[in-house]
């Protein structure tokens, strides 16, 4: 078969025959193998080689065809068409392609004619034909799709996986505004409301998972940032190889859609609200013409009643017409005036002077209801003469075309006097409040005030012009009102406040309250009275108020100095208590001093008696050995005893003194009428040779009777005249003896001459075993002034001494005059 085949040999590189037959043999054998029809052509058209696939398609063996032009065996023509690329090659000696469709071959092919040389001489052309068939349909295919996308109405767009848009037809402009140029290439967030951003997140992961979203109805944003309803359906796109790589969205603007859904509700609501309005109009219709048909027939029955209406009526009734004429009066009429209609009826109401106007009043004063109606009173005088008061209202009516007055006559007799007593009691009443020193008020069933007495206004400090309404303009809480223990009240505790809430009374509580006059605190004793109604509720509460201001101050003094009084007696108590205890132990202080007293005084006595009498004995052998023995002994000796015997007298003389002083109290005699002139004159026996001795003169006043113990007496008198003249100077001793009456006692006074004490040592020399000189000086055991001391005490007086040195002393000592002695002796 390869014999057959002319065909053209390679030349161009240099082999052997073998090598020859192997290369044209791999040659032939590619060439035939091409998928591309390949045919070699020379300048006159003819075929000259052909490949195998080339003469299949045209059912035949590559040799049929060898020789035959390609126009006649492709075109079917006699000669090369205008588009034949072999044409233009033969003229430029150039490749070329074109694309055109063979009818021979009936498909699309890309022909491709490149030049075969043969030194630089043209010998021919390799055409390779390439069916472009499919690929022409689905260019058709594609362009057209495109031209269907791009020029569609609905909005298509296409996005990449990351939601950058990739594809935005007409329709998406139209809808969002934006042009292509400004909007591929951006993300699709663009169009997303801020507020349903993740609405991205959600589409796109349903488009990874290869999931289809339709009809997603949701708002987008338009380039002029206007909010739209869409409808979205959304689909992955995948690649050949079927992996996702974007995904197209088909929206629709359903804005109009939604509004006119709105719109269709709104409409069906309406429709509803209308249907229901209907229904109820019927309804109310159909209610309304029921009651007209009642009032129908109402109408018609009081018709019927009219008659029985006006002629049974308990109230007196007359019909006159448009000239006062009488036309008809009822039985209640009748009996009132005591008149039949035969006498009335037909006449002139007016001029029957039944009826007078009261007092001034007249007929064009009577108060006008209505431009027809009016009502007045008035007196009628009846058939038998009496007067009654009446009270007319009369209403205009229309009877039979004509205008007619009815008039109702109520007989107001009984009323009237009724109100007379009330006006009465009314002024009574009123004199009674405004002369009542109590405040009085009248509160209603809410708390306000509706009468109050000028005392009441009074003690609130409230001006007298002032009219209820500012009273109660007073809230509850602005009244502070303060308990019995001056705690603030809860409003509802105030007393008034406490009994119109209860309905129950409130009796005489203290309370004080801010006076909102004065400012100032004021107690008030507060009632208050409830009046209830028939059905048990407040008709309104009486209240009193009473001033106690003064009392609750006189009654808080009392308490005050009864509590003073409490103290001070308690104090007292106290202070008595103290003095009893004191009292007690004075009393066994002084009963412990008398024991000790007593005890001493018996010491003092048993021990000066008992010491008498061995001192006698010391003294007696003493002097016997004196006696005896006087010129035995030397002189010093002598002098020895004489000193012994002089100790031995003095302490004698000393034991008798102590003697004496013990005895004052122990040994005392009564009291009794004592003339101390007979003292004088018994101390003066006693004393007169030492007096004589002294050359002493002695004088004295009157002297007075006294309460007393009298030796006691003449022991006083007694020391007191020895000391003036012991402690004498140089001139004879004066004594004078005096005594003053001072009331309750007597003061006697002793005053001598003599040489003066040292007034630094007055007090001193009343005390036992006190003296101011040496025995040397003066003699003595220091218990005389003691003694008198203690004579003086014993008669509940006093002793002192008034002296100077050198100028004398005065003795004084007082009696007392009985009031403090036991018994009392009238002396
Ligand atoms: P006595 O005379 O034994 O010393 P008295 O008690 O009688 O003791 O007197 C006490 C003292 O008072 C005396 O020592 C004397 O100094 C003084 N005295 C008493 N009476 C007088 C007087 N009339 N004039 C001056 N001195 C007196």
């Amino acid at each position: 078969m390869e014999e057959k085949r002319t065909k053209t040999p390679l030349k161009s590189f240099s082999c052997n025959d073998s090598c020859i037959k192997i290369t044209n043999n791999m040659w032939e054998q590619t060439f035939d193998a091409l998928p591309d029809f390949v045919t070699i052509i020379d300048q006159d058209h003819r075929i000259t080689n052909m490949n195998k696939t080339f003469a299949d398609r045209l059912n035949g063996n590559p040799e049929d065809f060898i020789g035959k032009t390609c126009y006649s065996l492709v075109h079917s023509s006699s000669e090369p068409p205008d588009f034949c690329p072999h044409c233009m090659l033969l003229k430029d000696l150039k490749k070329h392609t074109k694309k055109f469709f063979i009818e021979g071959l009936n498909g699309y092919f890309s022909v491709t004619v490149s030049p075969i040389f043969n030194d630089k001489k043209l010998e021919g052309a390799m055409h390779i034909v390439h069916n472009i068939t499919e690929v022409k349909k689905l260019e058709k295919s594609n362009n057209r799709l495109v031209t269907i996308v791009e020029s569609s109405n609905n909005t298509i767009i296409g996005k990449d996986l990351d939601g950058t848009i990739t594809d935005w037809n007409n329709g998406a402009e139209k809808m969002y505004g934006y042009a292509p140029e400004e909007i591929i290439g951006r993300s699709i967030s663009l169009l997303v409301p801020s507020h349903i951003k993740d609405d991205i997140d959600w589409i796109m992961t349903k488009i990874k998972n290869g999931e289809s979203i339709t009809n997603y109805e949701t708002l987008r944003k338009t380039k002029d940032k206007k909010l739209i309803d869409v409808s979205l359906s959304i689909s992955p796109i995948k690649d050949s190889d079927g992996t996702i790589i974007g995904a197209s969205t088909i929206a629709s603007d359903i804005t109009e859609r939604i509004r006119t859904e709105k719109l269709r509700k709104e409409l069906l609501e309406n429709e509803k609200n209308l249907t229901k309005k209907l229904q109820a109009t019927n309804e109310e219709l159909k209610s309304r013409q029921a009651e007209l048909f009642n009032v129908n027939r109402d109408l018609l029955e009081n018709k019927n009643k009219f008659f029985n209406a006006f002629h049974k009526n308990p109230a007196a009734m007359i019909l006159t017409d448009e000239n006062d004429k009488l036309v008809d009066f009822n039985e209640s009429y009748a009996k009132l005036t005591g008149y039949s209609k035969d006498e009335l009826l037909h006449r002139n109401f007016r001029e029957l002077n039944l009826i007078k106007p009261i007092e001034n009043r007249n007929y064009t004063r009577d108060i006008e209801i209505s431009d027809q109606n009016y009502e007045a009173e008035y007196t009628i005088r009846t058939k038998s003469g009496k007067t009654r008061i009446i009270i007319t209202r009369s209403e205009s009516i229309e009877l039979e075309d004509k205008i007619h007055k009815i008039s109702f006559i109520y007989d107001i007799t009984k009323r009237k006097m009724v109100e007379k007593a009330v006006e009465k009691s009314k002024t009574q009443f009123q004199v009674l409040m405004n002369n009542l020193k109590s405040g009085v008020a009248l509160i209603d069933e809410t708390g306000k005030f509706t009468l109050v007495n000028p005392a009441f206004m009074k003690m609130f400090g409230l001006d007298e012009n002032m009219d209820i309404l500012n009273v109660n303009s007073q809230k509850w809480d602005s009244w502070k009102v303060y308990g019995e223990n001056h705690q603030l009240l809860q409003v509802d505790d105030h007393p008034v406040r406490r009994a119109t809430l209860t309905g129950k009374p409130v009796e005489n509580l203290l309370v004080s309250v801010l006076n909102p006059g004065s400012n100032e605190f004021i107690w008030m004793l507060i009632s208050a009275e409830p009046v209830l109604n028939t059905n048990g509720t407040i008709s309104y509460v009486i209240c009193t108020y009473n001033d106690f201001t003064k009392r609750k101050a006189a009654e808080d003094h009392k308490e005050i100095l009864l509590k003073k009084e409490q103290d001070l007696t308690e104090k007292l108590q106290q202070s008595n208590q103290e003095l009893m205890d004191i009292q007690y132990k004075l009393t066994n202080t002084i009963k412990r001093l008398e024991i000790s007293n007593s005890e001493l005084q018996q010491f003092a006595y048993v021990a000066s008696h008992d010491l008498k009498e061995p001192l006698r004995m010391v003294t007696s052998f003493l002097q016997l050995l004196k006696q005896r023995y006087k010129y035995q002994l030397d002189t010093d000796a002598n002098e020895f005893i004489d000193f012994a015997v002089d100790g031995a007298k003095r302490m004698h003389n000393l034991i008798e003194d102590l003697l004496s002083y013990s005895r004052i109290m122990t040994q005392g005699k009564e009291f009794t009428c004592v003339n101390m002139e007979e003292v004088v004159e018994h101390v003066l026996i006693n004393l007169k040779v030492f007096l004589d001795e002294n050359s002493a003169v002695f004088t004295h006043d009157l002297l007075p009777t006294i309460n007393a113990d009298k030796s006691q007496m003449i022991q006083l008198v007694q020391n007191l005249i020895e000391n003036s003249i012991k402690y004498r100077d140089k001139t004879p001793p004066h004594i004078h003896i005096s005594a003053e009456d001072n009331d309750d006692e007597w003061i006697f006074s002793v005053k001598d001459n003599g040489i003066g004490i040292n007034p630094k040592h007055t007090k001193q020399i009343f005390m036992i075993f006190k003296r101011l000189h040496t025995n040397q000086e003066y003699d003595g055991t220091g218990i005389g002034l003691a003694i008198i001391k203690r004579i003086v005490d014993r008669h509940y007086g006093r002793v002192w001494v008034e002296s100077e040195l050198g100028k004398g002393s005065t003795f004084f000592f007082t009696i007392s005059k009985n009031e403090k002695i036991s018994f009392k002796l009238n002396c």
